[in-house]
Formats: structure tokens, C-alpha cells, sequence
């Protein structure tokens, strides 16, 4: 849709949200975090990453995650460039011996399996996949020594519980989850876990570029067994290379600064006001606003069928056949409520909303009213 097909109707103001961010990545970054970067730029922006201050705060982020998330005694926090789409390539190099098994359930679960299946030197992947707004379950299967689960899959708003497959022991096969949206936001059992991998321009309010990723022993013995192995590697994409410079407190090569700084203000935030379990809460909130007011209006519904699999930070809302949810999208984003479009193949009538920690449950509920208000005067 073109600006100009954009009906014009103004939300007014006491509906509007305080902050009208509502994007599923890059989501909101909170002006606090903003602030305290511009009040540092002149020390902190063009200054060397080798150097004390910078390694500071690589140390401080990786304590503060280890915190955050409740690791167990050595579980060890590694960081690198690229995202998380770049450490699919590096788990594809360093983390999996032969063979990895997928639960694939939307864009990004399935994107990591395809990745692997195009990887020469591992064994074809067994990838289980089901129906768009549910997830698989994983099958225990000899052979397989990492199972890849997503906690929460970004593109259909479906959230699973994270526990190894049944019987499975982790000298046995690694459990991999991608938590690029979930970490920071949604309980787990880290003992469940050995690879718990993000990026933090998502529920972690950052921007993008970096990937963290919070390892078991287990999983920093697999990287220390395939790094010695004679599998050929490129460094930039090396387990066992970004282990000795996180170690360090730095990394490989040259990392962004300002998402350094705004992940460490992000982290300190929610550790400060009572960390993971505060901002479980503060999301399920959010979701509870959300979700309670699709099932009881008459122009939206949940697209997820099951509550047990909504998630909590990224809620999937279809609008009824008689409602375009692209003219309320783009309506809203006229409006300064910006990237509530649903998630671009899904193919669905659909709103796709952000309930990040950073978000504020209040303007859940004021994005609610102004979608019923701009419905309303669709109608007219
Ligand atoms: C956004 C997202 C990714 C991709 O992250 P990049 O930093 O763009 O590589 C991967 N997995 C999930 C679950 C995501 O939400």
C-alpha cells in the first residue's frame, strides 16, 4: 500500500500508545537505555574495543546474562558478530559432530534446519515439522547428538517449553534452543538446555549484529572436541575461536559498540527491577491484555489455537475476512504505532504484536483501543 491508498483517519490522542513500537524485531529500545548511550557517545562511540572499557562492559553482559537466565555453575557465556543467522552457520561448523534433528515450526526453526541440510560434511538433518501456529514434539533418535528447538518462533507467535527429549542425556546429544526473541522474557530450566543462542534486538531491546549464546560443560566440551578435530572451519564462523575471545571479555572482530552499550543497559534494567520472573510477569501481563481482547471482540481472534503454545512477546491476531489487517497496519503506522504487520509469508489477515519486556502493558491495552477505533472507522 502506497501512502497515498492509506484511508486518512487520525487515532485520537488520549487513545494513542505512549510509545508506539510494537515490532517483533527490532523492537523497542527504551529511551532510558538511548539516553544514558548519548550521555557516554563522547567516551564510549569511536573508542578501541580492545581496550578496558569496552571489555568492561563485554564482561558485564556476559555476567549479567548469566544471571538474568540462572546458569548453573559452568555454564559459560559466549558472544560473536552476526546474529543469530550467523550462528546457525557457526552451530552448523562447531557444535554438531554428524547429525542434528529440527523441530521446524515457521521461518526461523526452519531456516537454521536449512542451513544444516545443506552442509556437506554432517548427515542429512531430520527435520519434524507441523501446521503454522502450533509446534512438533522432539523424538528421541539414535543417531542424532543435537536437537535444535526454538522457544518462541518470531513469525507465527508460538512459544514452547523447553525439556530434553525423553531419555536423552546431554553426553548424548546437545539440546540447542534459538531464544532470539524468548531470552530475557520467558521462564525455562536451564539444566534443560545446553546452548541457549540470541540475538539481542528482540526481547533484549538492543540492536542488531551480535550473537550471544549461554553454553553447558557439555556444549563447551563438543566445541573443544570438533575445534580439535581435522573439520575445517572459517574462523569468523569458529566455536572454539569465539570461546578463547569471550573468555577475554572481547570478540573475534570488531563488535558494535552502541549494541554492547544498550544490551548492558538492557540487562541491568531487568536485573534492577527483579529479572527474569519480573519480566516474565510483565509480558504475560501484556499478553493477557492482548489476548483477552481479540477473544472477545468481534473483528479478531488468536491465530494460535492452543493458549498453552501463545506466546507472551509475540502475540498473532487475526482480524475478521471483513477487516484488512494491511489498511490497519498501515493506518496505525500513520498514526506513529509502527510494525504491527504480520509476519510477510505466513499469508495470514493478520496484526503481529511485540509484548516485550520493554513494552508497556498500559500501551497493550491503548494499541487494543486504537485498533477497535481505526475498525470502527474503516466501517463508516
Ligand atoms: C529474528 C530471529 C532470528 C534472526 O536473527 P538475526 O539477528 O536477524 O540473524 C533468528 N531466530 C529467531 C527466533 C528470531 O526471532
Amino acid at each position: 500500500m502506497t501512502s497515498t491508498d492509506v484511508p486518512d483517519i487520525r487515532i485520537p490522542a488520549d487513545l494513542l500508545p505512549a510509545d508506539g513500537r510494537f515490532g517483533s524485531g527490532p523492537s523497542k529500545v527504551r529511551p532510558e537505555a538511548v539516553a544514558a548511550l548519548a550521555e557516554v557517545s563522547a567516551t564510549w562511540m569511536g573508542t578501541s574495543h580492545r581496550q578496558r572499557p569496552v571489555k568492561a562492559v563485554v564482561a558485564s553482559v556476559r555476567r549479567g546474562l548469566a544471571e538474568l537466565l540462572h546458569l548453573p555453575e559452568g555454564y559459560e557465556v559466549l558472544l560473536g558478530n552476526g546474529g543469530a543467522t550467523v550462528f546457525w552457520d557457526a552451530a552448523t561448523f562447531g557444535l554438531i559432530s554428524a547429525r542434528s534433528q529440527h523441530l521446524a515450526f515457521g521461518e526461523f526453526s526452519s531456516k537454521f534446519a536449512a542451513a544444516v541440510a545443506g552442509a556437506p560434511h554432517l548427515d542429512p538433518p531430520d527435520v519434524i515439522e507441523s501446521a503454522a501456529g502450533t509446534h512438533p514434539e522432539a523424538r528421541p533418535t539414535e543417531g542424532v547428538d543435537l536437537y535444535a528447538f526454538t522457544h518462541n518462533e518470531t513469525s507465527t507467535g508460538v512459544a514452547m517449553a523447553l525439556a530434553r527429549p525423553e531419555g536423552v542425556a546431554a553426553e548424548e546429544a546437545l539440546v540447542a534452543v534459538d531464544a532470539t526473541s524468548a531470552a530475557g522474557a520467558l521462564l525455562f530450566d536451564p539444566s534443560e538446555v545446553d546452548v541457549y543462542y540470541l540475538a539481542p534486538q528482540k526481547a533484549l531491546a538492543s540492536d542488531g549484529g551480535l550473537w550471544l549464546a549461554a553454553c553447558s560443560p557439555a556444549a563447551i566440551e563438543r566445541i573443544e572436541r570438533i575445534r580439535s578435530s581435522s573439520r575445517w572451519c572459517p574462523p569468523s564462523l569458529d566455536l572454539g575461536i569465539a570461546l578463547d575471545n569471550s573468555r577475554a571479555d572481547q570478540t573475534y572482530n570488531t563488535p558494535a559498540l552502541a549494541t554492547l552499550f544498550l544490551l548492558d543497559q538492557q540487562l541491568r534494567w531487568l536485573n534492577d527491577n527483579g529479572g527474569l520472573e519480573w519480566a516474565a510477569a510483565r509480558c504475560a501481563k501484556s499478553a493477557s491484555v492482548l489476548y483477552g481482547w481479540a477473544e472477545d471482540s468481534e473483528h479478531a481472534a488468536p491465530f494460535v489455537a492452543d493458549p498453552a503454545k501463545r506466546s507472551s512477546v509475540v502475540g498473532t491476531i487475526d482480524l475478521a475476512a471483513s477487516v484488512d489487517a494491511g489498511t490497519v497496519s498501515a493506518v496505525l503506522r500513520a498514526n506513529g504505532i509502527v510494525d504491527t504487520d504480520a509476519y510477510r509469508k505466513l499469508g495470514r489477515n493478520q496484526v503481529r504484536i511485540g509484548t516485550f519486556p520493554a513494552v508497556d502493558p498500559d500501551d497493550v491495552a491503548a494499541l487494543c483501543e486504537s485498533v477497535d477505533f481505526v475498525v470502527a472507522a474503516l466501517a463508516v
